[in-house]
């Protein structure tokens, strides 16, 4: 089976390599990233912008839009990405140029998507500092990844990162898709209720645990936190409206592809992890074998 992995990292920042070498123990770079792949059978991934302008500062409020891939000179071939929003420079004067530099961005061939970082930056997804990226968004018809839930970074403030304020937005903006990274966990219901309400809300399954094979599978063989997540999925009832991603370099491809699979009935493995990521990033088409 082939496989996107529609969620994943790939810029220079302290907490993600420091995770990759003590957490996760993976090689943190563009060969480690394709060695992976090719175990997998993964075809494509697509990276979340991101930069830390400053080390140890993600997240960062100084980072100027639009947010990248970094980690390498080169972004490595089976690669595309959104592109990060800094809401914090959208403001004031240099407002303007930020979303000129933004615009200019999202028309490149491997822009795929804008993601906004609910939860690391202290304002809801609603807010009207972000209405001139989902303006963007429509115009070219992007879809927005919303992170959700728990944040990896303790200077995160978790009442911006709740689902449910994602509700408010898919209502708003009907014609935009918007992905609830990391089904909103510890959310799961509430991320669970807001994809089967609304017809332009879909979740992503990256990030539910971070580690190694021998962490991913501590977790697999524990009953309540495998039943949390599937509590969600049972109760959204809909595999259509759920993608697979990993969040790379978080835990270790494989075992995380395993791990996803135990979650979901096996009929719907070919929707998780291929055709609904085609569906919902409608750019992604021609960079696929
Ligand atoms: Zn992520």
């Amino acid at each position: 089976m082939k496989i996107i992995d529609a969620h994943l990292h790939f810029s220079n920042i302290e907490s993600f390599k420091n995770t990759a070498k003590n957490i996760s123990h993976l090689d943190y770079s563009g060969t480690g990233l394709k060695r992976e792949f090719e175990a997998s059978n993964v075809v494509l991934g697509i990276g979340m912008g991101l930069i830390e302008s400053e080390q140890g500062g993600f997240p960062d409020y100084s980072s100027d839009n639009p947010m990248g891939l970094d980690l390498e000179k080169c972004i490595p071939e089976p690669l595309v990405y959104c592109v990060g929003i800094n809401p914090e420079k959208l403001k004031g004067s240099i407002k303007v140029n930020q979303l000129y530099d933004i615009e200019n961005e999202l028309k490149k061939d491997r822009v795929v998507g804008v993601k906004i970082y609910a939860g690391y930056y202290p304002y809801y997804v609603y807010d009207e500092i972000y209405e001139p990226v989902y303006d963007l968004a429509k115009k070219y018809n992007l879809p927005v990844v919303i992170h959700s839930g728990d944040t990896y970074s303790d200077r995160g403030l978790l009442k911006y990162s709740h689902p449910l304020a994602v509700d408010e937005l898919a209502v708003r903006h009907r014609e935009i898709n918007f992905i609830i990274a990391h089904f909103g966990d510890p959310w799961i219901m509430d991320t669970a209720e807001i994809i089967q309400k609304n017809s332009n809300a879909y979740a992503d399954l990256s990030g539910l645990l971070v580690g190694d094979t021998s962490g991913v599978n501590r977790f697999k063989n524990e009953r309540l936190f495998v039943d949390h997540i599937k509590r969600g999925l049972i109760y959204a009832d809909n595999y259509f409206k759920v993608i697979f991603g990993t969040d790379w370099p978080l835990v270790q491809i494989e075992s995380y592809v395993d791990f996803i699979k135990y979650l979901v009935p096996e009929e719907f493995h070919e929707y998780i992890f291929y055709k609904n990521a085609l569906k919902v990033f409608t750019k992604i088409e021609k960079f696929l074998p």
